[in-house]
């Protein structure tokens, strides 16, 4: 009989520009029904936002508490962003990948870079905007934060759109619902590629 092989499940790296709404197209692909995706909450230094629970949108931690996980080396990646630490705790991705789980990340662009190093396997997506207005408008209509952050926030983005040639796919954000239905098509894609279904096609043959 054939030897059963473990199965590592698939890692999804939604990134892309600050303001470009990777957070809404992600939290619209989680509301979908008929999928099998798991999300791995990030931990934070920033304070919460008004309707923001911890351990659902982040876990919220002190400066000196991330700072004990990056020196133990908890961390997949972590980037500073902004003023605070936004980081990916790695044993909840290790564990629901061994388990054979689809795993979603949505992180800034220097952190998706340091999982490409470390995990070249991930599928990495770039959530592009429309256009350089649109993203204007999306960071300058973010009411919650002072103009400071806001302009930083901007500058940023500006800086990030030309890394979008290191991803596997460029996603256009032009409604949130098509930009879901891509990363869906994507992962489905993603899982018929021959490096990751060759073996269980040769386990088919072996048996008959
Ligand atoms: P926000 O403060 O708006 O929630 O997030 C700011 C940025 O941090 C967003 O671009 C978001 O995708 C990113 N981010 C959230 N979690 C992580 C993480 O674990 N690692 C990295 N590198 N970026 C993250």
């Amino acid at each position: 009989m054939a030897m059963k092989l473990n199965e590592r499940g698939l890692l999804v790296v939604i990134s892309g520009p600050s303001g470009v709404g990777k957070g809404t197209v992600r939290k619209a692909l989680f509301d979908r029904e008929n999928h099998n995706l798991e999300y791995s909450v990030s931990m934070t230094t920033r304070p919460p936002r008004i309707g923001e629970t911890d351990g659902i949108d982040y876990f919220f931690v002190s400066k000196k508490q991330f700072e004990q996980r990056i020196k133990n080396e908890k961390l997949l990646e972590y980037a500073e962003f902004v003023g605070n630490y936004y980081g990916t705790p790695i044993d909840y991705v290790e564990e629901r990948l061994d388990k054979g789980k689809e795993v979603v990340l949505e992180i800034e662009v220097q952190g998706a870079m340091q999982v490409r190093e470390r995990m070249p396997d991930a599928v990495f997506i770039f959530i592009a905007p429309p256009s350089r207005q649109a993203l204007r408008d999306r960071i300058t209509k973010r009411a919650t934060e002072p103009e400071r952050i806001i302009n930083k926030r901007m500058q940023k983005a500006e800086r990030e759109f030309g890394m979008a040639h290191k991803y596997d796919y460029i996603v256009v954000n032009d409604t949130v619902e098509n930009a879901a239905d891509r990363i869906m098509a994507i992962i489905r894609a993603e899982h018929a590629k021959t490096e990751r279904s060759i073996h269980k096609y040769m386990k088919i043959l072996e048996v008959e």
